[in-house]
């Protein structure tokens, strides 16, 4: 059976003290690999590594350390189909949204981070008193890049490509749920010839490796996509040593149509950003809020929309509904169903698992799913499900809806969908969440700040933010004659 091995130091390891977690295909219920799991001794080779690598990666020219992290966007271009497949077995997404989102997506992020790194200036003040300043972003050695499995590729080279192009070594950990494409991705940098040491990447579970990572003095910043309760504990971790910590966290995001909006483009974005990769995406709009005007037609268009959306094999090019994560993900989402019929929520559709014939009849599905008749600040309103469940309520008038909108603890995104120009902007103005999109959903552009407010996020990605996260700053002050 496969091994997926950890990459240190250009090599490619088995795990130190020989543990191996099984890794399933969720939409067959099979194990078809197995991965390493690492333990401190690994993340300590892990962290040598980075260390001793990094004044040498530091000092390579920026045009030599953006030809080689071009090589690698180009790598994953040419792997494209292979990935795909291979992100599509992993986590259960259907091939069609790992070809055209998941991958794409990757390359697309050491390409873009290239180009930015170019333009990212460091400043000069020019003082009257004969003296000049400068300001220099250096970067700040190894540091630790850990990510999720809804989006796996994407994500974990969304944080690798902007600290390593500004010269940073780096050790990542991929969810051990999802690591196959992070396995391809270091054969990827072995090939494009990055330098040993500059990248390594560790597997297995992250609570059995955080405490060795954030603690050791030679990393010098964690940056984190996750839930809020591990973000929690690794923020925990770093606070003592006073570490630069990045947390991308979970939400709760509110979907607010207003009786004024584009119907047509409300409605089909509406069931894009409830069941997009089974629910999985931390900017999914679980929360929709409907004007009361518009609330029983909306509902019921919703509804046949989603009950059209019949989960089946993510490898078949007609799938649009995969296979959930993982079995315990699975259990969770269908607990959360269960605690919202006993919070008197009504099912409108869906509301259980589904198994598909042949092949894929022990994968973990779970059909699209509306609830209604859910009080704003029930638990199931209130906590993250994470999954292709959405509640639907009605709202009388703005200033209901943007108190319900912020009642969660979370602030990640939101959507308002009016043609009102005055309303959108006064109502943007007033969401506690760090995106807000009116008139569309997961609209990225890879300059804008991206991050949440409240237990959604820490700091902010994206661009510049980025690079500033991954630099340190140091200005320099010179007096002449
Ligand atoms: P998770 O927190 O369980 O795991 C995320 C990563 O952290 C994994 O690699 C895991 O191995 C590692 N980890 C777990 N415990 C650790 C520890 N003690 N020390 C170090 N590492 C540890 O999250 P998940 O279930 O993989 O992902 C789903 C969550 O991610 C959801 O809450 C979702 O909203 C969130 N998410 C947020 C964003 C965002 O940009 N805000 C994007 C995607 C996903």
């Amino acid at each position: 059976m496969k091994e997926i091995l950890n990459y240190i130091n250009g090599e490619f390891c088995k795990p130190s003290d020989g543990s191996f977690l099984e890794n399933e295909n969720p939409a067959t219920g099979k194990v078809y690999s197995k991965i390493a799991n690492s333990n401190s001794e690994d993340a300590m080779k892990a962290i040598e590594s980075a260390h001793r690598a990094f004044p040498s990666w530091k000092a390579t020219p920026l045009h030599e350390r953006i030809r080689v992290i071009r090589k690698v966007a180009s790598l994953i271009k040419e792997k494209e189909a292979e990935l795909a497949k291979a992100e599509s077995i992993d986590n259960g997404k259907p091939l069609s949204v790992a070809s055209s989102v998941d991958i794409p997506r990757a390359s697309q992020n050491f390409e873009y981070f290239c180009d930015a790194v170019t333009q990212y200036n460091q400043n000069a003040y020019p003082m009257d008193d004969f003296a000049l300043n400068y300001t220099l972003k250096e970067p700040l050695g190894a540091v630790v890049c850990i990510s999720p499995w809804n989006l796996p590729l994407y994500l974990l080279t969304w944080k690798i490509a902007p600290a390593l192009v500004v010269g940073n070594t780096v050790i990542a950990k991929p969810s051990e749920v999802t690591p196959m494409t992070a396995f391809m991705l270091s054969e990827i940098f072995q090939e494009a010839g990055l330098p040993n040491g500059v990248i390594n990447i560790l597997h297995g579970e992250g609570a059995r490796i955080g405490e060795t990572l954030v603690n050791d003095k030679r990393v010098k910043a964690v940056s984190f996509t996750g839930s809020t309760a591990t973000g929690k504990i690794l923020n925990q971790l770093a606070a003592p040593h006073f570490k630069k910590v990045s947390l991308e966290m979970g939400g709760k995001n509110p979907n607010i149509i207003f009786d004024d909006c584009d119907y047509d483009q409300a409605l089909k974005h509406a069931g894009l950003a409830s069941f997009a990769n089974q629910g999985q995406i931390c900017l999914c709009g679980s929360r929709l809020f409907v004007h009361e005007s518009l609330y029983e037609k909306f509902k019921k268009d919703l509804v046949e929309k989603a009950s059209k959306l019949t989960p089946g094999n993510p490898l078949d090019a007609k799938t649009r509904q995969g296979a959930i994560v993982s079995k315990e993900h699975f259990k969770k989402i269908l607990s959360f169903i269960e605690l919202a019929k006993e919070e008197g929520g009504k099912i409108l559709c869906g509301g259980e698992a589904y198994k598909p014939q042949g092949e894929n009849e022990n994968g973990y599905f779970i059909k699209p799913t509306i609830i209604e008749s859910l009080d704003p600040y029930c638990r199931v309103n209130q906590e993250e499900i994470f999954g292709p469940v959405v509640t639907i309520t009605p709202f009388k008038d703005e200033e209901q809806v943007i108190t319900w909108a912020n009642s969660t603890e979370y602030g990640l995104s939101s959507s308002i969908w009016t043609k009102d120009i005055n309303k959108a902007h006064r109502v943007a103005g007033k969401i506690d969440a760090g995106i807000v999109w009116i008139n569309t959903w997961m609209l990225r552009d890879l300059r804008t700040p991206f991050g949440g407010m409240k237990n959604s996020g820490v700091g902010r990605e994206g661009g510049f933010n980025a690079f500033n996260f991954f630099t340190e700053t140091k200005n320099v002050c010179i007096k002449y004659n």
